[in-house]
């Protein structure tokens, strides 16, 4: 029998092997994800300084095409925090490799995303990627990279370093990669519409392979603050996590190390569950067997009376600028936004954010139209996979007076430590039944708003109705009144009739 042979592979290798994992399925795709990625990295350095991101990206042709495919240059500058030039190459040229591994909410989540853009550049045309950068101090460095693939490290081609005149700061990332731009165009489009509809402070400006040139101007520059790195919290541990927590602690008794170490725990909380979960308080977390640590995760889990995490790791919209966005973007007759109280699942914390808007520029396509937003991020594919489309399609909308031939839409923002994603790619929200449950409250309360505004508009209208039998009627009436009294003039009722339409135009 013949031997099988065992070889271990990086975690580059392995990406490579399984870029359908990032969403890098197929040319159209694979475009649409790289622009995605390398944009979200922009924002998310813009964001966490508070800087309103002004950024500007291009896409051009480069080299010859093919039938299906076309070779590109993508382009993308922000004006964020820059990086620090010893930090450069693995950034773009390691994976799993990133600066966001922190319990906050950040759009990029595993180190991969601007990288596998990269990836995917190099092996579809065996071109490095060039990336210049500055923290706003004296220098500008300019980095010419590949990935060795196998090996999971970064290769530097080149390394320029220039004078930072004007205290510039912010990225620039160069990198070609094969892609089919037409068929992704509407998608791409739409993520840009959508990303300044959910950033409505940001400058956002895309210039495609054909030279359109599509902008999206800021409407506030009004920011959120930007969220705190947390602690765990304790509903959320596993064990591995508290043998890490064990390991690194400087605490020498379990009090302070749960004080320490674990998200809302104070000295009476410690003292409580301590208490239930039967150790001494004075017990050195290090001495405890791997027994006790597993008993101690299943006593966390079950201990009913600690706090539910405080919401300063999330940054979502808020009510006002997720507002400003949408009648940016959509222009609607009518608005409503309603953000709900932090909840949590499995110990990560979580902010639902829901808005319905009524005509304006909403089309009449005989469904409702769904902007689904997770940490910020338009979610463009799957949607009848996400939780929210469950939520919507099990309303009962005829209570709320509403059908789905008006023009609508319904706007979702999850914001999370961790979104439950079901997928790497990140399209869709697992149907979690808390998540489920505050997109349904939330849901409820915005129609329940635009009930009302859709009766007040249908009595509006059946008065405006009226008016105008009565406005086509009243002149004869006068006349045969007159002719009946045996009078020569008609009564003036000009004035009658101002007074009834004024009547009409308060009402509405
Ligand atoms: P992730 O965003 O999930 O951390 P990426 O591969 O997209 O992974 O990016 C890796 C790291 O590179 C980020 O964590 C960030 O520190 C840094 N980075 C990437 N793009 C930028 C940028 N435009 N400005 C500042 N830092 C960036
Ligand atoms: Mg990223």
């Amino acid at each position: 029998m013949a031997q099988a042979t065992f070889e271990e592979i990086s975690a580059s290798d392995f990406f490579y092997r399984n870029r359908d994992i990032a969403g890098l399925t197929n040319p159209s795709r694979a475009i649409f994800v790289a622009i995605r990625e390398v944009v979200e990295n922009s924002l998310d350095a813009a964001e966490s300084q508070k800087i309103p991101p002004d950024i500007y990206v291009r896409l051009s042709y480069e080299g010859e095409a093919t039938k299906e495919t076309q070779i590109y240059k993508l382009r993308v500058q922000d004006n964020g925090s820059g990086i620090q030039p010893k930090f450069i190459p693995s950034a773009f040229g390691q994976v799993l490799y990133g600066s966001k591994y922190k319990l906050k909410q950040m759009r990029g989540t595993f180190g991969l995303g601007g990288k596998m853009a990269v990836l995917y550049g190099q092996v579809t045309t065996h071109k490095p990627a060039i990336v210049t950068s500055s923290t706003g101090q004296a220098k500008i460095y300019t980095f010419t990279l590949m990935i060795d693939i196998q090996r999971n490290r970064p290769i530097i081609l080149d390394r320029k370093v220039l004078i930072n005149k004007d205290n510039w700061h912010g990225t620039i990332v160069e990198f070609n990669l094969e892609g089919d731009y037409l068929r992704a165009m509407p998608k791409i489009i739409e993520y840009f519409k959508q990303t300044a509809m959910v950033n409505p402070y940001a400058n956002l400006t895309f210039v495609d392979p054909k030279g359109r040139l599509y902008k999206f101007t800021r409407a506030t520059t009004a920011m959120p603050d930007p969220p705190t790195e947390t602690l765990p919290h304790p509903y959320g541990v596993d064990v591995e996590l508290l043998q890490r927590l064990i390991q690194i602690t400087s605490s020498t008794n379990m009090s302070s190390f749960l004080r320490g170490h674990f998200h809302r725990v104070g000295e009476i909380t410690a003292q409580k569950f301590l208490e239930f979960a039967g150790i001494p308080p004075s017990k050195n977390p290090k001495k405890l067997t791997h027994e006790e640590i597993v008993k101690l995760m299943q006593n966390l889990k079950k201990f009913k009376d600690f706090l539910p995490p405080d919401a300063n790791c999330l940054s979502p919209l808020g009510e006002e600028l997720l507002k400003a966005g949408i009648m940016k973007e959509l222009k609607p007759e009518y608005l409503v936004v309603h953000q709900r109280k932090p909840s949590t699942y499995a110990g990560h914390p979580f902010i639902v954010e829901m808005a319905i808007a009524y005509g304006g520029d909403i089309p009449k396509t005989g469904n409702f139209v769904i902007y689904r937003f997770a940490n910020k991020i338009p979610l463009l594919y799957d949607e009848a996979s996400d939780v929210a489309y469950k939520v919507i399609s099990s309303m009962n909308w005829r209570r709320y007076k509403v059908a789905s031939d008006m023009p609508i839409a319904i706007v979702i923002h999850v914001c999370s430590t961790k979104v439950p994603y079901k997928t790497v790619g990140k399209e869709f929200i697992a149907d979690r039944p808390e998540v489920r449950k505050e997109e349904a409250n939330a849901l409820r309360e915005v129609s329940r708003q635009l009930q009302h505004f859709l009766s007040r508009k249908e009595h509006v209208h059946m008065e405006k109705k009226r008016l105008s039998i009565f406005s086509k009627y009243l002149p004869k009436i006068a006349q045969f009144s007159a002719m009946l009294a045996g009078k020569e003039k008609a009564p003036d009722i000009e004035k009658l009739l101002k007074s009834v339409q004024k009547y009409g135009a308060e009402e509405s």
